[in-house]
């Protein structure tokens, strides 16, 4: 017992009735109370790490986890020859939904892009939240057109989720841009991979957002990675806003 709470049982016997002597349960009782305190603390540990890898916010992998994740699946495709092909997702104008929706707003619109893309992806891939409104997908053994599918089918489900503060984003809808990259085919460590992911990412920017798009060489030399026009002009569509989840 710890602190009230009941954590195990230890059972022992013996064949007489009223076996134990009182000093033998005495003892027995102090290594209860060790055990007790060792299991407490493997809990606890158990418990910090898990959160030590989860974002608190969106509940699924952070970045380091996701580097962690993302070092072995590396190591895994160069041992076994397979692909390994990252998407980079960030959600478009989300400054703009803070600034007119609110933070509280901001956060359930992370909670809901990460839930329906959780749900979508399989077991073995990775999807972790990278940074701010950036989320960063791993998929092993996924060529880079495969891995674009994902990317499109993703991007897809989002500007069709429903979410009551899409209509008064610029676009009347919340969507994402993403990037594409593949390990052997553009980059042969985890830094370059996510950098072209990153400058792929970037180019659906410019191109407009609520795009997909793969890594192609030179984009990363894109002189100031230029993000497309600016939203400080464009209007709400719509002005009265909804309140935000508790
Ligand atoms: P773009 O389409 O170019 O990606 O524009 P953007 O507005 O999405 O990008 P920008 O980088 O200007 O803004 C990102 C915003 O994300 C700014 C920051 O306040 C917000 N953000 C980051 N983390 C969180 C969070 O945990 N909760 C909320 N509500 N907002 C966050
Ligand atoms: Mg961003
Ligand atoms: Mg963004």
């Amino acid at each position: 017992i710890h602190k009230e709470a009941l954590l195990g049982v230890l059972n022992l016997e013996r064949p007489l009735p009223n076996a134990f002597a009182p000093e033998e349960k005495e003892l027995l009782t102090a290594v209860a109370d060790q055990a007790a305190m060792a299991v407490k603390n493997a809990r606890l540990h158990e418990e910090m790490v898990a959160l030590s890898l989860t974002d608190p916010l969106t509940g699924i992998p952070n970045r380091r986890h996701l580097f962690s994740r993302l070092e072995m699946e590396i190591a895994r495709a160069h041992r076994f020859n397979h692909p390994v092909s990252v998407v980079l997702v960030d959600i478009d104008h989300f400054k703009y939904l803070n600034d007119h929706s609110g933070h509280r707003a901001g956060d359930d619109c992370l909670r809901q892009v990460s839930d329906l893309m959780r749900k979508m992806v399989r077991k073995i891939d990775t999807l972790a939240r990278y940074g701010g409104e950036e989320f960063m997908l791993v998929l092993p053994q996924v060529t880079k057109h495969e891995a674009f599918e994902v990317a499109e089918k993703l991007r897809k489900a989002i500007e069709e989720m429903p979410c009551a503060y899409g209509p008064h984003q610029p676009f009347g809808k919340l969507t994402i841009s993403s990037g594409v990259s593949s390990l052997g085919t553009d980059a042969s460590d985890l830094g370059s991979l996510v950098d072209c992911s990153d400058a792929a990412l970037y180019a659906s920017k410019r191109n407009g957002r609520n795009k997909s798009t793969v890594y192609s060489v030179g984009m990363e030399l894109h002189p100031g990675r230029e993000r497309g026009p600016h939203v400080a002009s464009i209007k709400p569509k719509i002005s009265a806003l909804p309140e935000p989840a508790a």
